[in-house]
């Protein structure tokens, strides 16, 4: 049986801590789309650590960790992350890449820099991770395989393409430095060396373990509301976010996906830039990013300021529903317990007009909130471990979101640790 942790707005909402949980109930997790451009941040026994590519069932012994065919492979990094937590004293974890995962080059992290300097103000707020070069390659049939690595002579010859193709842009439109190929060879050499003893046919690998009724967890990075087809376009990510994409990114049969753990915040937070209709401002949303997660609002990987705004319904259901949501867990709730007062935006006005549907971006740019005004709790509830001790105002929040989603949640997050949780 599968399971998918997967986000329902921007991102950070904290998957990294439930994947890490149900981690513990799992025999294989796996990452099977985006790179090392996001983070997640676990705090587990062993410390508190920034997972960029690894999947978070590295911190377990029974567990193997697997870097799907849909990721965008950074083998540095991945080395990196490796080397980094066995040092702080995990033990060295049970890793498998697929052979058909495909390699971020230097040239796509340098692509991505030069290109953000060419737009200026218009860029699109990447990370510069090479991740939108990455996957364009990947669908121009110009990128390179883990398999590949394995046989010189026809490498060379596709480096050598590769080279003529992105030297007229980094020449004549970038006037940067060219690529040459012999570069290129000495960097994939290296990078082989790296992964060699990881490389595994993982969809073969996951047929077998389904076979012998094996849990394998499916982790998502990002969220509903940064897919490419489904979300707000084109200030989205490079590849799709969506639990439906875990069949293909990791290679599992689409219909063994019956658990859709879909992970939603109980305010909203998002990174770099685009349409985001309950997004607050000031001494207001200054507070908020203070309190928020755990130390304050601030990207694991890039360590920006996250844009913050009240929870927001219309996006939320929708993010559920194109995740195709099974059930919520609702985090970082314990935030709020400073608050007299709890917007939640229930509905968009756009030209006169409130709905309640998420429309497309062109629409969502003339959108206005409209909020419905909860009262707050005043407590802090962190250390609460049974729904019913939770104070009568924070569970008519949860029920109030519950409701307007139209999905059970079933899991109450309030804290960063592990085991801070509360099951319904
Ligand atoms: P992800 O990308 O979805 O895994 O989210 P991040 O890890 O970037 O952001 C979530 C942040 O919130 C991390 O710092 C977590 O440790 C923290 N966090 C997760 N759940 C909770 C919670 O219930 N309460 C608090 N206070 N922090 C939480």
């Amino acid at each position: 049986m599968v399971t998918a942790v997967v986000g329902a707005n921007w991102g950070d909402e904290g998957k990294g801590k439930i994947t890490d949980m149900l981690g513990e109930e799992s025999d294989i997790i796996v990452r099977f789309q985006g790179g090392s451009n996001a983070g997640h941040t676990i705090v587990n026994d062993y410390g508190k650590f920034a997972l960029h590519i690894l999947p978070s069932g590295v911190f377990y012994h029974h567990t193997t960790s697997i870097i799907g065919n849909g990721v965008a492979l950074n083998i540095p990094d991945l080395f990196k992350e490796i080397k980094d937590i066995v040092e702080q004293g995990v033990p060295m974890p049970k890793i498998k890449v697929s052979d058909r995962a495909q390699i971020v080059m230097p040239y796509h992290i340098l692509q991505d820099e030069y290109e953000e300097e060419r737009l200026g103000g218009k860029s699109f707020g990447s990370t510069k991770s090479g991740i939108a070069p990455f996957y364009s390659d990947k669908y121009a049939k110009t990128g390179i395989q883990v398999s590949e690595l394995f046989d010189e002579a026809s490498l060379r010859e596709k480096v050598k393409g590769i080279c003529e193709k992105k030297n007229v842009l980094f020449e004549h439109l970038y006037h940067k430095p060219s690529l040459q190929v012999d570069d290129l060879m000495e960097v994939l050499a290296e990078y082989k060396t790296m992964v060699e003893p990881y490389v595994c046919d993982v969809s073969a690998f996951l047929y077998q373990s389904l076979q012998d009724g094996k849990r394998i967890l499916l982790e998502g990075q990002l969220g509903s509301l940064k897919d490419p087809d489904h979300g707000i376009y084109p200030m989205v990510t490079s590849s799709s976010t969506l639990a439906g994409y875990g069949a293909i990114g990791a290679g599992v049969p689409p219909y063994e996906i019956k658990r859709i753990v879909t992970v939603v915040k109980a305010y909203s937070s998002a990174v770099g830039a685009g349409e985001f209709v309950s997004e607050i401002f000031g001494e207001e949303a200054d507070e908020l990013r203070r309190r928020g997660g755990d130390g304050g609002e601030y990207g694991a990987t890039t360590g920006r300021p996250r844009r913050m705004g009240w929870f927001d319904v219309v996006a939320s259901r929708y993010g559920c529903r194109v995740q195709g949501a099974t059930e919520v867990a609702l985090t970082v709730l314990d935030v709020l317990g400073y608050l007299d007062e709890l917007p939640v935006c229930v509905g968009y006005e756009i030209d006169g007009k409130v709905t309640k549907d998420f429309p497309t971006t062109n629409m969502l740019k003339k959108a206005k909130p409209v909020y419905e005004v909860l009262p707050g709790w005043k407590s802090d509830i962190r250390g609460i471990t049974e729904y019913a001790k939770l104070p009568e105002n924070c569970r008519k929040y949860i029920e109030f979101i519950e409701k307007e989603l139209g999905v059970p949640i079933k899991m109450v997050s309030n804290g960063p640790g592990r085991h801070e949780i509360i099951y319904r």
